[in-house]
């Protein structure tokens, strides 16, 4: 019997490990498959480009496994059982695991303000950037964009839509400064940018309950708004936590230094949903980099799991934002070994190619997850087999 691996998303981390270890299992031994809500790969680092307008790339996930000998299953996940270590979908189906990868990122945050899930766009998923995208488009030329949080997401989604929608006011609210993490370089040219893109930033401004044409702070502003974006933070999908395994308050699955679950040994974790602390005693934040870094420890604890190899540390360390500013300008802002902003930071054009390359450069890799060659070297230990209770 072979042994069963399942690889829950197919995003950044789930892509990349799955093609990793089929690159790497011999198909003898075991069997892969992975389980993605979604036919494509959607390539999340670009959906505030989806939500303004602009077209992404197609890229089917049947191509992107073709002849690696992954089975593909196109399903949403709706609950995981880790004691019984079953997988249920939404088609009904079910999957039996021996070990599981859970990848399925993460969702949008919405800190329990009242409003946010009824009257909120988002741009955390391809289906909630395309609803927001119809609804810009349908306001047309005139219109109010409220675009709620500070951060990262909350910057390009806002920049995005200014730049692409000229005739809609936009606003920004957050509870902090807007960037307030960036350096001093960084930060005046965020703001420059917002002002030539007319962005009006309210700062210190919480966002307390939304309701469907406005948005209430708690010093009892009220934002007029045809549009409420809310980008004030990621979550892990509830699923995780109700699966019993251990997570942490804002439902990521904690981790060793392996990745491996502390709860459950057979479930391994990379991307969004993983809590894992970094090179800098810190946890590694949830970004494009920590994916890929997350993702090629996970899977290289799960060969050394399967195989008896020795198994190889991967570096989880975090050098960088990058922010693109709409199509034409964009803030790379490197951070020091604590993940703080460094002074120094490229703008302008030439945070544009970097940012360019960083998101062309891991399209084009997770198009490519075993990069075109199936080594398949290494056999797994005649006790990896399948240990334990197996699913009904
Ligand atoms: C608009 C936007 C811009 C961003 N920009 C940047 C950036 O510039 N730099 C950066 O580092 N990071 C950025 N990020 C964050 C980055 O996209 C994430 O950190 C990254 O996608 C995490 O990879 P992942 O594989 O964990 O999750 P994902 O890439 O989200 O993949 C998860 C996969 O699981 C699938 N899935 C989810 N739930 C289920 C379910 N129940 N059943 C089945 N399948 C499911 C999804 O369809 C998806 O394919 C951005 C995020 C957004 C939303």
């Amino acid at each position: 019997m072979k042994h069963r691996i399942v690889v829950l998303g197919a995003g950044y981390a789930g892509a990349f490990s799955a093609g990793f270890l089929a690159r790497q299992l011999h198909t003898d031994d075991v069997e892969i498959t992975v389980v993605n809500a979604e036919p494509d790969f959607v390539e999340r680092l670009r959906l505030h480009q989806l939500a303004a307008g602009h077209e992404l790339p197609h890229r089917p996930l049947t191509e992107i496994f073709a002849g690696t000998g992954i089975r593909l299953r196109v399903a949403r996940v709706v609950e995981l059982d880790v004691d019984r270590r079953r997988v249920t979908l939404d088609d009904g189906g079910r999957l039996g695991y021996d070990t599981l990868l859970y990848a399925l990122g993460s969702t949008v945050a919405d800190h329990g303000v009242p409003g946010v899930a009824d009257h909120t766009y988002n741009v955390a998923g391809r289906p909630s950037a395309l609803r927001l995208r119809a609804r810009l488009r349908a306001l047309g030329s005139d219109g109010d964009v409220l675009v709620v949080g500070g951060n990262l997401t909350a910057i390009e989604a806002a920049t995005e839509i200014a730049e692409a929608h000229p005739d809609l006011r936009v606003t920004l609210a957050t509870s902090g400064e807007v960037g307030g993490w960036l350096g001093p370089k960084a930060r005046k040219h965020l703001l420059r940018a917002f002002d030539r893109l007319g962005i009006t930033v309210h700062e210190n401004t919480t966002i307390e309950r939304v309701e469907p044409s406005a948005a209430c702070a708690a010093d009892d502003t009220v934002f007029g708004s045809d549009a409420t974006v809310w980008a004030a933070g990621f979550a892990v999908h509830p699923i995780a936590a109700a699966s019993g395994l251990a997570v942490r308050p804002n439902g990521q699955i904690t981790a060793d230094r392996e990745l491996r679950s502390v709860s459950h040994p057979n479930v391994f974790v990379a991307g969004d949903s993983a809590f894992v602390i970094g090179g800098n005693g810190q946890p590694l934040p949830m970004s494009c980099a920590s994916a890929g870094f997350t993702g090629q420890q996970a899977t290289a604890t799960i060969i050394g799991e399967l195989t008896g190899r020795p198994v190889k540390r991967t570096s989880l360390s975090y050098v960088g934002n990058h922010v693109s500013l709409g199509r034409a300008d964009a803030i790379f802002q490197f951070v020091d070994g604590d993940a703080r902003a460094k002074p120094g930071a490229l703008c302008g054009r030439p945070a544009v190619w970097v940012k360019s390359a960083i998101v062309g450069t891991s399209g084009w890799a997770i198009s490519r997850p075993t990069f075109g060659r199936l080594d398949h070297h290494y056999r797994t230990r005649a006790d990896a087999g399948s240990p334990g209770v197996v699913a009904a």
